[in-house]
């Protein structure tokens, strides 16, 4: 497999080949074309944002052969060796592990010496903020008066962690996170570049799950190009990082505006195909209502940088001021009651039928209950059971009258607090608010109770008691539907088994702990070990790359949550021997694929077809029916 190539080799060479640095950039090129250096920089920002990239380059531009300049030659030895990390006067140093003052004496002693073979001695600090004290305070003397052949180029995520007396000395820059946008960009010309085929909706999930780093990004994407075999769909990569694309984040707020709940219901039944993380979805959900708020308010205020512009300035003119607001509110309690529903679809569901039961407006009783009564009438659409609209426009009627809740509901908390902004939307702060009155808090209470009283209602009707006596909160009203006839439902994805029955076997029972999107991908590459409370998972390299604290935290907790709190976890690299999650259920696919196939060469009918008239399966079309195992 080819994993890190892309970020390898699209590190850029050159300072035009960075991407979204633009600020960062001029005023270096600036300084090199008038020579006007200074002796410490320093580089802070996310990580894979190009900290250490623009100082290798920088390196490069300070020893290149030519000369000092902006654009070293990339022929020279100099700038040779740089790029393939050998020059002896660049000195890295990653202070994450070297961080003894030792090492920090080792550093100062050698800055007196000249340069062995370039104009200039260069140390490049990684993550300088990792240094003890005693290391800042043996460096501090030669920040303060470096020899003259010396440049210091520090780099770092967390600037709050370093000493005045070092931030004081050095120039700083700090690099921009990439938007979306400009990683899709730039998603979109390396593919080209590389020839391998992409859907547009498939670089926007990429982009927006690289969360700022397009090197990561660029990780994401070999690892998804792998996953698609060697081309990158949409569906693809949202099932790989559980997260649903732009257009389907459309579908749910059409149906919405179009007050069409049976719609709304097929939506949610078919993103759940996905297993996504519905945490993410309504993430994105908040992102769009704020920026359709951002439209309506000052129009033509939205930009591009998610991709989404022409459907916040379609959707700014569709909704009410009032419809944005309620739909973020929902939206932003149901992120927060994600957490403790016992079902995460459910949770998700609840919310967005909230959104639409609650809908501020005249008639708005009147339509589910009718469509309802058409959809079922008309039939047609057959995953999408009768029962299913009525949690969403019933209950209103029979139980209470509509109106306190409505009212009560219509006129959301008007400051929504921007700390309670996920970090995914962008600009939080800046939505201004109309008619900041202060009003009640979009309550959970009473409309999760309201809804709840249906649910007997619901329980009464001829529904197929399912023969598992599962946990109670497994059967919400929004999700009785879908335990219906259909059997692929039944995948033990989401389903919450909290006993197992016997042992658990982590190839085989992995998805029943419920890890979606990245961090279960990245689980589910991994074998299991576990010795009492210690937990160790093994991960090869390339996707051992991938990971982070919060990959792991969420792993973590999904242990914790099944085998008990005491539970330790440790990620290590190293070799699976086929002991995954993922290669044991490709194994399964293979074995019903060729069943699949057997049966089909086997069926008579088929036979009698080929035979006649000079047929041939084309075995590649043959699908094995889902959940038939
Ligand atoms: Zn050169």
């Amino acid at each position: 497999m080819s994993y890190q190539v892309l970020a390898r080799k699209w590190r850029p060479r050159t300072f035009e080949d960075m991407v979204g640095q633009e600020h960062v950039l001029q005023a270096l090129i600036h300084a090199l074309e008038n020579q006007r250096l200074h002796h410490a920089y320093l580089f802070t920002g996310t990580r894979g944002v190009g900290k250490t990239t623009i100082g290798r380059l920088l390196a490069r531009c300070l020893n290149c052969e030519t000369g000092v300049t902006p654009t070293p030659c990339g022929e020279c030895s100099s700038c040779q060796e740089i790029q393939e990390g050998r020059f002896v006067d660049l000195i890295e140093i990653d202070a994450a592990s070297r961080t003894g003052v030792d090492d920090m004496r080792e550093l100062t002693d050698n800055v007196q010496y000249a340069p062995t073979r370039g104009r200039f001695k260069v140390y490049l600090i990684d993550e300088v903020h990792m240094l003890t004290n005693q290391s800042f305070n043996a460096f501090l003397k030669t920040l303060e008066e470096p020899p003259e052949h010396v440049k210091f180029l520090l780099a770092t995520t967390d600037p709050q962690k370093l000493p005045v007396t070092v931030l004081s000395r050095c120039l700083q820059f700090n690099l921009k996170r990439m938007t979306p946008e400009h990683i899709a960009g730039h998603l979109k010309y390396v593919l080209s570049e590389e020839q391998v085929p992409f859907e547009e909706p498939a670089l926007w999930l990429l982009a927006r799950a690289a969360d700022g780093s397009m090197r990561d990004a660029l990780s994401l994407t070999d690892q998804a190009i792998a996953f698609g075999n060697q081309k990158l769909a949409a569906s693809d990569v949202s099932n790989m990082l559980g997260t649903i694309d732009q257009r389907d984040i459309e579908k749910l707020v059409n149906a919405l505006v179009e007050n069409n709940g049976p719609s709304l219901l097929s939506e949610i039944q078919r993103i759940s195909d996905f297993a996504p993380d519905y945490s993410v979805i309504l993430a994105d959900l908040l992102s769009l209502f704020h920026r359709v708020t951002m439209e309506q308010v000052v129009p033509g205020s939205v930009d591009n940088a998610l991709g989404d512009a022409a459907q916040v300035q379609t959707l700014a003119r569709q909704l009410s001021a009032e419809d944005a607001q309620l739909f973020y509110q929902a939206a932003l309690m149901g992120r927060k009651d994600l957490a403790v529903t016992p079902d995460a679809r459910m949770g998700f569901e609840m919310t967005l039928l909230r959104m639409l039961a609650f809908r501020p407006g005249t008639d708005r009783r009147e339509p589910p209950t009718v469509s309802s009564a058409g959809q079922s009438g008309s039939a047609e659409s057959r995953d999408e059971p009768d029962p299913a609209p009525a949690p969403a426009g019933q209950p209103a009627d029979p139980v209470h009258s509509a109106p306190p809740p409505v009212a009560e509901l219509s006129q959301p908390e008007p400051e929504a607090k921007p700390e309670a902004i996920p970090e995914s939307a962008p600009v939080p702060a800046a939505a201004p608010m109309p008619e900041p009155e202060p009003e009640p808090e979009f309550e959970p209470g009473p409309v999760p109770e309201y809804l709840a009283e249906a649910d007997p209602v619901h329980e009464s009707e001829p529904r197929p008691q399912p023969p598992e006596s599962g946990p109670e909160p497994t059967d919400p009203p929004g999700t009785t539907e879908m335990a219906g006839p259909e059997p692929e439902v039944a995948e033990p994805v989401r389903e919450p088994e909290p006993e197992l029955s016997g042992e658990f076997v982590w190839e085989r029972d992995f998805r029943s702990l419920g890890i979606v999107g990245m961090p279960g991908n990245l689980a589910s590459h991994t074998a299991f070990t576990r010795d009492g409370d210690d937990i160790l998972l093994t991960m090869e390299e390339g996707h051992a790359r991938l990971l982070n604290a919060r990959h792991e935290e969420k792993i973590l907790a999904a242990l914790r949550n099944h085998f008990g709190d005491t539970i330790n976890l440790r990620i290590e690299q190293g070799e699976t021997g086929g002991k995954t999650p993922a290669a044991w259920e490709e194994r399964q696919r293979l074995a019903r694929q060729q069943a699949a196939e057997s049966a089909i060469r086997n069926d008579p009918l088929v036979k009698s077809i080929v035979e006649r008239f000079e047929g041939r399966v084309v075995e590649d079309s043959i699908r094995p029916v889902q959940g038939s195992r």
